[in-house]
């Protein structure tokens, strides 16, 4: 132990009372001196951890949970309009969790979950105007100080920190006190999997520590000037891995504790068997694949539910209660059903997805039952090849069968042909069905592929817009589904699953510049071509005030049919920005600087990116990236080092040169000069047949 008296300040501002308050804080302040050890408390209650599960093998659970499901989703309704803005991603657990450098940026991502959780709460419950009097920090065992993670991390303590605490703030106390301490959370490497048994009860060591640091609280508290709410004689402790977490709550009155200095660990133990409830919340997932925390998942709510609580602990209740904040539930409901243009709101109107087998007679057959699978999760449409589906848009009704079944790395679409022009193929997309108001993210990325792609793609067809490197909008509409279609006359949708299911199709098709790549088809002439033409989609857009937004091997695509010689089109522009408050697709490998930085794209962001799916699909090397901070490390480092002109420059000068270009222009205002690198670009094309021939059609 450093730094001597871990706690000479916390527990000192009770010493100037009255005499015998004097005493009692002094002995108190002896105890908490002591009592640092987890490891021996931990032994101390091995016989009463031992009984819990004897207990949980004959009853149902061992401890209590925190919350109730019903408080949870009262509180889930609440925060529907809240928005938390996490900037630091959890890293990934599988690439070495070893690393001192994962490590290092967990405790980076926890204070900032924490500060995105208390931030988000504090403003849409207690005050928007007011600062938030609490900030976080991260705890240092040698001391039992609080440092911010950043500096204790370049001060080489990361592998002493020993937790994350959200504190009231003190201008006086830099390093925290005790008492001004409203939730710690505790980093440890699979807590998930330390679990014990079905009931994902915590190993009794982390158990241990959580009680240790819950006691140092409370204990604190008890002798602290500070005014609590009445329910201070409480404290949650967060546990969490890189994935999961959840919530113990301690709570006791620590005033019937036998403060014997000489046995604190004795006296601690026997005061959590006798006097103290600890209830313990099921370990859930918080944090998703790319780090993102999920807002509004269970195990995300308990976290911010138990932050909540601990934040009247110390503000009073809210200016706005969890009721108030609720009851718009219903509204935001209406809203969105309104925007996602369902019109009829008395169909399927509590929005819960009712299945009915249709038994009418078969009206149109030709989607066969079994070659539709929808899944129970998720009720997203997979067509097998050779079914025919017919859609149904203002005019009139289209038959297409599905020719062959592509996958883009997030979702399914088809290769279909019109059933009155076999010869012709086309891109066919399923959107979700509209019932699934609030939806997953798999149905989110639906929506974007078709909902938001037809409009951006019918914006582009009214506004004149016409490129061969653009993709075409060859129908939308909603699907006709097997059997009767009893949607009322007024519109909106009947019981049948795929009823009013959205569907684009787009022409043409190809090979995805992804498929290419692994393929080993995309060489020099490709990729001087791929750039010449994905920049002459994006100059056609952009004369229209649209960027894309979404640049990716798997959103370029390579055309051979019907043309002299293969060309390439930028599809895939559901996540297409035409106004300032639409957000570009966030991908760690091809995202602009300024898309990862701002969640927005500056005027050569698409050209970035672009730059970035060439050197990759060039072979340069795929880094590791896990996280927006490693992303734009990665950029930085490549960009000052040259290395990206460099890989570029032994595919072509000319691309070489546009990378340098675009490089001057990243995250400036500036305009791209599309004609002058169109031109260059158009000199260096080869021809097959004409040998250093000229494309005069972009
Ligand atoms: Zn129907």
């Amino acid at each position: 132990m450093e730094g001597g008296s871990p706690d000479q300040e916390s527990i000192g501002s009770g010493t100037k009372r009255s005499s015998v308050s004097s005493g009692k804080s002094r002995n108190r302040k002896e105890f908490l001196y002591r009592f640092v050890d987890s490891e021996i408390l931990t032994a101390k209650l091995e016989d009463w951890f031992e009984s819990i599960l004897v207990k949980s093998a004959t009853e149902k659970s061992a401890f209590d949970v925190p919350f109730e499901l019903i408080e949870l989703q009262k509180f889930d309704y609440a925060l529907e309009g809240v928005s938390f803005q996490q900037l630091i991603r959890m890293p990934n657990a599988i690439y070495g969790s070893t690393s001192d450098a994962v490590e290092a940026t967990a405790y980076l991502a926890i204070e900032d979950f924490l500060h995105a959780s208390m931030k988000g709460l504090w403003e849409a419950f207690w005050s928007e105007d007011d600062p938030m009097p609490f900030s976080v920090a991260c705890l240092y065992n040698g001391n039992l100080k609080f440092y911010q993670a950043e500096k204790a991390i370049a001060n080489g303590k990361l592998g002493g920190l020993g937790a994350t605490g959200i504190l009231l703030n003190n201008p006086r106390h830099p390093h925290g006190k005790w008492d001004q301490v409203l939730e710690l959370a505790l980093l440890r490497p699979d807590i998930r999997s330390l679990s014990v048994g079905s009931d994902q009860l915590p190993s009794l060591s982390v158990l241990g520590e959580a009680l240790l640091y819950a006691i140092r609280m409370l204990l604190s508290r008890s002798s602290s000037r500070l005014s609590f709410s009445e329910c201070s004689n409480c404290v949650f402790i967060l546990l969490v891995d890189s994935q999961y977490g959840g919530v113990v709550k301690v709570e006791g009155d620590v005033n019937k504790m036998d403060f014997d200095v000489k046995n604190v660990y004795e006296c601690s133990a026997e005061w959590i068997k006798d006097h103290c409830r600890v209830s313990v919340s099921p370990i859930d997932r918080i944090w998703n694949k790319l780090g993102n925390a999920n807002w509004g998942d269970i195990g995300a709510l308990q976290v911010l539910f138990a932050t909540f609580h601990c934040i009247i602990q110390f503000a009073g209740m809210p200016k706005h209660s969890i009721e108030d904040l609720a009851a718009d539930h219903g509204s935001r409901l209406q809203t969105r059903r309104v925007e996602r243009q369902l019109g009829d709101t008395r169909v399927n109107g509590n929005g819960l997805f009712r299945f009915q087998h249709c038994s009418g007679s078969p009206e149109i057959v030709e989607v066969q039952d079994e070659s539709i699978k929808v899944k129970s999760e998720g009720l997203i449409m997979k067509l097998d090849v050779g079914s025919v589906l017919w859609l149904e848009d203002a005019e009139q009704r289209r038959g297409y069968q599905i020719a062959d079944v592509l996958h883009n790395g997030e979702l399914q679409y088809y290769i279909a042909s019109p059933v009155e022009d076999p010869g012709k193929s086309l891109f066919l997309f399923v959107g979700s069905h509209p019932s699934q108001l609030e939806p997953a993210w798999e149905d989110m990325n639906l929506w974007y592929q078709v909902q938001r792609q037809t409009k951006i793609l019918t914006i582009m067809r009214q506004k004149g817009l016409s490129s061969k490197y653009l993709p075409q909008l060859s129908a939308s509409g909603r699907i006709i589904h097997q059997g009767q279609c009893r949607k009322p006359s007024s519109g909106g949708n009947c019981d049948h699953p795929w009823c009013g299911t959205p569907i684009l199709v787009t022409s043409p098709v190809g090979e995805t510049v992804a498929d290419m790549v692994s393929a080993g088809r995309f060489g020099l002439d490709e990729a001087i071509r791929c750039c010449h033409d994905c920049l002459s989609a994006l100059a056609v857009a952009s004369s229209a005030g649209i960027r894309h937004g979404a640049i990716r091997p798997e959103n370029v695509i390579c055309v051979r049919s019907g043309a002299r010689h293969p060309y390439f089109v930028l599809i895939g522009w559901g996540h297409a920005i035409l106004e300032d408050r639409d957000r570009p697709a966030m991908n760690l490998h091809y995202s602009s600087t300024y898309a990862l930085q701002e969640g927005k794209l500056c005027s050569a962001s698409d050209a970035e990116s672009l730059v970035y799916m060439l050197y990759f699909s060039c072979g340069g090397p795929l880094p590791d990236m896990d996280s927006v901070e490693g992303a734009l490390q990665w950029r930085e480092t490549a960009w000052s080092r040259r290395l990206i002109q460099q890989k570029l420059g032994d595919v072509s000068t000319v691309l070489k040169a546009f990378a340098d270009y675009v490089d001057s222009l990243c995250g400036t205002p500036y305009p791209i000069d599309y004609d002058i690198w169109l031109r260059r670009l158009r000199r260096n094309i080869h021809d097959e047949d004409h040998g250093k021939g000229v494309d005069t059609s972009g």
